[in-house]
């Protein structure tokens, strides 16, 4: 009961009416008390230091300074009058300070023989400094001892702050939420983990996130509430899964049988990579069980994660089950449809493959054909969800480039079985571990880190755009050792006609330095039609043309190996993880491969570290963690739809151990307590409950 006034609607707040309540539901999600109470600030701004005039810089956001105002002036008349004062520091240097408006009240205001503390953003006029519209307060024991403390920045939109509510107005409502609310806040961590851990507790430290006392008690706030944050969707997604581990069958395969061990001995022309044998282990050890496997494959393109989906299917197949791989392309299906054929010539087991574009009488022979039992392995794109798809027994599910399907649309696969058959979900886009661990941290997940052998790694390069000739001449040059080349460009979808202007200009530049009938060149762009998408792609792996000039939908997972190669246009405009996605298109056969990257001169800090990066690794992991580092992880490929990331103090990029700890508590007391029943887990349990009751559990494929 006593918690309930954390649920007084915002609108009963002291200094919040009708209109600011509405503003702060719309514009920022503040619905009643205890959402307030959460919203943090972003950032804080150290009061704690003075500084003099001549240690003004540029790019600092906030200056806090002590000296004399004098000289106050009025200039200009009506909409250009501008009120000017000198503040004169203890070293004798000076700045302006300048109003556009409430001269009214500021007349007089100023004493000579007054020090003020002025507090606001330095700008640079010429090469004199200004502050406008400064926050200016007489020196005073009282002013010197608050300002020893950080001051909270909110964020704010326009629409708040044309009715008050900027940082400022914001922390004003807070401190008159606290006092009201102070004594009903519960704890939410047992005494013996916040023992443990040395955690402050949860009333100091939503007090101090929000009015730090100093530095020291506003880290410790922030780690706690961190902590919170990061245990309770730990705690959640843990939980489901021991859900899903205890109450879940799944199917026990047995047997490996005649499938397998005939392509392992006959088919297999090489040496399975140590990360391989170990993800397929893996793999046979989630079949035996009896549990439903969820399990997540990462690997860099390249990596092999074909050949270990085929294994899997296989051992489907020898304990009489039937298995099916899903792709989001057609023509990623057709790739797999091929190469998968390929593999397993000669073992006597029949691969079909349905697509939207399999014929009518096609689909009837493959539905019999599933529905009595006779054909074991089906590959296509979501043409296999459909209601008409009925296998007599799945028993293993490959799903390839992951995060191309929705949730819904994966889980129809299986609703067909009474048991569910093992899930084997394949990326190629490398998660860092810290989103991996929140976004799938109750699958499974298994990486392939290390690619096969004999492969060189690719070369990557950055040329400006001036260099054009030069790279022309290079790829003649690759041409004429019968190479392939992508060129790509951007395509982004707001200035998508600009795009594709870009993508024409480039297709005749590069037909006019490549011409017929020495060289052919391919376009390929996502507003072509399918057929002459596939048409034009077609003739680029048959080796009938030497260019391929597209946009990024040759992005993911075409495989030409002659194609050595991939020249990127305005690579500034590619995210990493795309850039590292485009490039592994090339480096698939025994040539050197090549990536080059073509920018401007003009780069932004941001940009050049991409390149930078690019040119300096070829690892996906490395190029995921600075992914995030650059652009935050509720950002990155794929994890939009999660509202697991609207974290409101965490930060994945950067609290990775204090996410290990959050884990590993978590593990250890669903261990001794799963359901959550001993008295001393009570709140957790409460707290857990009502957090996650109404989200969607993201991560959970089954
Ligand atoms: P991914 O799907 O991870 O991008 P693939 O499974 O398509 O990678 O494999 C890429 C290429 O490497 C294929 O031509 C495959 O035959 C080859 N390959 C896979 N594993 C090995 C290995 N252990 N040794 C040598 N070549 C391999
Ligand atoms: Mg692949």
């Amino acid at each position: 009961m006593s918690s309930d006034i954390l649920k007084t609607p915002i609108e009963y707040l002291k200094g919040v009416g009708p209109q600011r309540a509405d503003l702060l539901k719309k514009e920022i999600q503040v619905f009643c008390f205890e959402d307030l109470l959460h919203f943090y600030p972003f950032r804080y701004i150290d009061r704690s230091r003075f500084y003099t005039v001549s240690e003004i810089t540029e790019d600092m956001p906030y200056v806090q300074i002590r000296g004399y105002i004098s000289n106050i002036q009025l200039h200009g008349h009506r909409r250009t009058t501008r009120m000017t004062a000198t503040l004169t520091d203890q070293k004798g240097s000076s700045l302006e300070l300048i109003w556009f408006n409430g001269f009214k009240w500021l007349k007089g205001k100023f004493l000579h023989d007054q020090e003020y503390i002025v507090f606001g953003r330095p700008g640079l006029f010429g090469r004199k400094y200004n502050i406008a519209h400064p926050e200016v307060e007489p020196v005073s024991p009282d002013a010197i001892n608050q300002k020893s403390a950080m001051q909270p920045v909110y964020n704010s939109t326009e629409k708040l702050k044309s009715k008050g509510l900027d940082s400022r107005g914001i922390s004003k409502l807070i401190k008159n939420l606290i006092p009201q609310v102070k004594d009903y806040i519960n704890e939410i961590l047992p005494q013996y983990l916040r023992d443990e851990l040395r955690l402050m507790n949860i009333r100091q430290a939503l007090y101090n996130v929000h009015f730090p006392e100093n530095a020291h008690f506003l880290a410790r706030a922030r780690a706690r509430l961190k902590f919170d944050e990061l245990f309770y969707i730990q705690l959640n997604i843990l939980r489901i899964k021991h859900l899903r581990t205890t109450e879940s069958h799944g199917q026990i395969f047995k047997n490996v049988g005649e499938h397998f061990n005939n392509f392992y001995h006959n088919n297999l022309s090489f040496e399975l990579t140590g990360a391989q044998k170990r993800v397929v282990k893996e793999i046979r050890n989630d079949t035996l069980s009896g549990k439903q496997m969820n399990r997540l494959l990462q690997g860099d393109v390249g990596s092999g994660k074909t050949i270990v989906a085929v294994m899997s299917m296989l051992i489907a197949l020898d304990n009489g089950f039937q298995a099916c791989l899903m792709a989001p392309t057609e023509v990623l299906a057709n790739q797999h449809y091929e190469s998968v054929t390929q593999m397993l010539k000669g073992l006597n087991i029949e691969v079909r493959l349905l697509t939207g574009s399999s014929k009518k009488s096609e689909r009837k022979e493959i539905a019999a054909k599933l529905t009595d039992g006779s054909l074991k392995i089906l590959i296509g794109t979501h043409a296999l969800i459909e209601d008409t798809v009925v296998f007599q027994n799945l028993g293993m599910v490959v799903i390839d480039e992951q995060h191309r399907f929705g949730v819904a649309q994966r889980a129809k696969l299986w609703k067909k079985n009474i048991i569910p058959p093992h899930v084997l979900v394949m990326t190629a886009t490398p998660i860092p571990r810290t989103l991996a661990m929140t976004l799938y941290g109750d699958l499974d997940i298994s990486v392939i880190d290390e690619l096969p052998p004999g492969r060189k790694p690719i070369k990557t390069i950055h040329q400006y755009d001036s260099n054009r000739l030069k790279v022309f001449g290079f790829m003649r040059d690759q041409i004429k050792q019968g190479r392939q080349i992508y060129v790509v460009y951007p395509l982004i979808e707001e200035s998508e006609k600009l795009d594709l202007k870009d993508l024409q200009d480039g297709y005749d530049s590069i037909v006019r330095a490549f011409p017929l009938p020495e060289y052919a060149v391919s376009i390929v762009h996502g507003k072509m039609k399918s057929q002459d998408k596939d048409y034009e792609m077609q003739r680029f792996v048959r080796g009938e043309t030497q260019i391929m000039v597209a946009t990024t939908v040759i992005e993911v997972g075409i495989n030409v190996p002659n194609a050595s190669v991939m020249v990127i246009e305005s690579a500034e405009r590619f995210g990493l993880s795309q850039l590292h996605q485009l490039r592994g298109r090339v480096g698939r056969g025994a040539d050197q491969s090549w990536c080059i990257l073509m920018t401007g001169v003009k780069l932004s800090n941001e940009a050049k570290k991409r390149i930078q990066t690019m040119v300096g690794t070829n690892d996906g992991f490395v190029i995921a963690e600075t992914d995030m580092q650059l652009r935050g992880p509720g950002d990155m490929h794929g994890t939009q739809q999660s509202g697991i990331l609207d974290l409101k103090i965490a930060d994945l990029s950067k609290d990775e151990k204090i996410l290990k700890y959050a884990r590993q508590k978590a593990l250890e007391i669903l261990e001794k307590d799963p359901d959550l029943k001993l008295a001393e887990n009570k709140a957790m349990a409460a707290h857990v409950n009502k957090l996650f009751r109404h989200k969607v559990v993201w991560s959970k494929i089954s």
